[in-house]
């Protein structure tokens, strides 16, 4: 029996896949990134459950995780949005891997394998429009594109950028400012003969607020999993859109009781004697804590869900174990589901939920996921459900 578990949802990856999908211009590409984990939701189960959905690409951050996709034998190009140490290089010639380039050094080395081995090496160059962190700009920009473009295995199959502001605020002057400088790149590029068949700059806020900006590819992460990038974003759009979209999230995060005790009043609990009952009270035990996921900022905050009902955290969050309060929840037994992130009934508790608990916000709720958390699709044995 599993005592912690993520349930993924695949008709909610579905339905998310085609909300996108539906408003995109059949020639847009949707990339969805599976970095950090595919989102904390699991690469291995993810990466060939979007491509299933009909995702085109899929982006990772690192070479590891390029090499991790790689081997599931998806056949779809796989955009690596962080940097490449350059004696790693070589292990992307040849593979449906493309790098994110910002500098003539990475420029040389790879024309340098790609010659050797008289294979083409198609190259995506990250612009810098303002968000200020991976990207070239300017005449330096301008210099590395014709020098890919002039060399014969080398292919300059991309450009994009990165807005820094769309999901932190409604007012979207500095997006429509870096989209501008985008655009002028582009004129910049085409006056200069370069050719370069994808221009891409939308995540999923920009994918949502600013048709405009689809191009020839959309990367699409947070609201692929199902979640809104931001409050901000979901009222933008609710403010200009007719056609109302709903997003499912696909991941629940599940726990059993491994404990059930009657402590009496003026009792402490956990580390540190946090928290002292008023009353005689009844405990559950959860066998999941820090280690696992369960962030030390929810120590004696926050709440999780037994038999669709809340019940709150007691005491600090222990490296493995945590301490809930069912006074009020008299049929809670031993081995009894605890939902920490998703429904049960009534009750919801959503990413964005836990990180308002934690003060951050739910992207990292979810990356920081532990690995060591079985991923599982779908679970509807009778087991399972009896109690959720
Ligand atoms: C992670 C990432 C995205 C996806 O962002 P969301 O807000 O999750 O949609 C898009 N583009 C780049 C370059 C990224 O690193």
């Amino acid at each position: 029996m599993q005592l912690s578990w993520i349930e993924l949802d695949r008709a909610a990856l579905h339905h998310n896949i085609q909300q996108f999908r539906q408003r995109l211009n059949p020639s847009c590409a949707l990339l969805v990134p599976v970095k950090a984990n595919a989102y904390g939701h699991g690469l291995t189960q993810m990466a060939p459950a979007f491509i299933d959905a009909g995702v085109q690409w899929l982006g990772v951050h690192s070479l590891e995780e390029a090499q991790a996709v790689q081997a599931m034998r998806l056949e779809c190009p796989i955009l690596v949005l962080g940097h490449i140490a350059r004696q790693e290089l070589h292990h992307i010639v040849g593979t449906s891997m493309r790098p994110m380039i910002t500098q003539v050094e990475s420029i040389d080395v790879l024309a340098q394998y790609a010659t050797q081995r008289q294979i083409r090496v198609p190259i995506h160059l990250k612009v810098e429009t303002g968000t200020n962190r991976q990207g070239l700009q300017g005449q330096a920009l301008i210099t590395l594109a014709q020098r890919i473009q002039d060399h014969s295995y080398l292919q300059l199959e991309g450009c994009y950028t990165h807005f820094a502001n769309i999901e932190d605020t409604t007012d979207h002057t500095y997006a429509m400012y870096q989209w501008e400088t985008f655009k002028t790149v582009q004129r910049d590029l085409a006056q200069a003969k370069i050719h370069v068949p994808m221009m891409h700059a939308a995540a999923s806020a920009a994918t949502m607020l600013f048709p405009q900006t689809h191009q020839d590819m959309v990367r699409t992460g947070i609201s692929a999993y199902g979640l809104w990038p931001s409050k901000e974003t979901y009222v933008s759009l609710q403010h200009e859109s007719q056609q109302p979209r709903t997003l499912h999230p696909i991941l629940s995060w599940k726990t059993r009781v491994s404990q059930v005790k009657d402590v009496p009043a003026d009792a402490f609990v956990g580390y540190g004697c946090t928290y002292r009952t008023t009353r005689p009270t009844r405990l559950a035990i959860r066998p999941v804590g820090y280690y696992d996921g369960v962030d030390r900022r929810l120590s004696n905050l926050g709440y999780v869900l037994i038999h669709g009902r809340r019940a709150p955290i007691r005491g600090r969050v222990c490296m493995n174990l945590t301490m809930v309060d069912v006074t009020d929840i008299p049929q809670t037994q031993l081995e009894d589901t605890v939902v920490l992130l998703g429904t049960q009934q009534q009750e919801s508790i959503s990413a964005e939920t836990w990180a308002s608990w934690c003060g951050t916000i739910h992207y990292e709720i979810l990356a920081r996921l532990p690995a060591h958390i079985p991923r599982m699709w779908d679970v509807k044995t009778s087991q399972m459900t009896k109690d959720t």
